[in-house]
């Protein structure tokens, strides 16, 4: 890993930016880039995070049932330029920007929502919204014991995103001009 300190930070300008690359080598999908910028500035506290594929590839969609605990150790690249769906559990991360890229499995996936969930439950004022998050957040739980089966979808115009296991159903994407 290659590890950049004290950068000038795009954001609020001070030089307290990390700038992090690694080069992974993923068995069934190929070379891939992940890298990282970290503001260290406490009011500031930037950060974006984005993967990309050393190939060109197709624009892929990736659908995947998790349906047990061993489900959740399969291996997920998500670009930013990826849409990631969970129509059981709400879920719609669209690509963007601010969206995270990243290499983990379908527990960090699953992980990352929660947080998002978690943060949403503590902060909103509308009760019934707490409700649902909570329940929400309660089916994730069951999803994370392997009690309940659900879909995971990715869908990348780039190609740079996939879900990486034998049981993953991957579809060439088509991109809407
Ligand atoms: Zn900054």
């Amino acid at each position: 890993m290659e590890e950049l300190k004290g950068q000038k930070c795009i954001f609020c300008g001070k030089k307290t930016l990390t700038l992090m690359q690694d080069e992974l080598d993923i068995p069934f999908f190929g070379k891939v880039f992940a890298f990282s910028m970290k503001c260290v500035n406490t009011e500031c506290n930037y950060f974006k995070s984005d993967v990309e594929a050393a190939e060109i590839k197709d624009p892929c969609k990736v659908t995947f049932e998790v349906k047990d605990k061993k489900d959740l150790s399969v291996r997920v690249i998500r670009s930013s330029t990826s849409s990631v769906k969970i129509p059981a559990l709400k879920l719609d991360l669209r690509p963007g920007p601010a969206a995270e890229g990243y290499v983990s499995n379908i527990e960090g996936v699953l992980e990352r929502y929660k947080k998002i969930l978690e943060s949403r439950r503590d902060t909103t004022d509308d009760d019934s919204e707490r409700k649902s998050i909570k329940n929400l957040l309660k089916k994730l739980w069951k999803v994370q014991c392997g009690d309940i089966p659900i879909k995971i979808i990715i869908e990348d115009p780039t190609g740079n995103s996939g879900i990486i296991s034998d049981k993953a159903v991957v579809e060439k994407l088509k991109v809407k001009k």
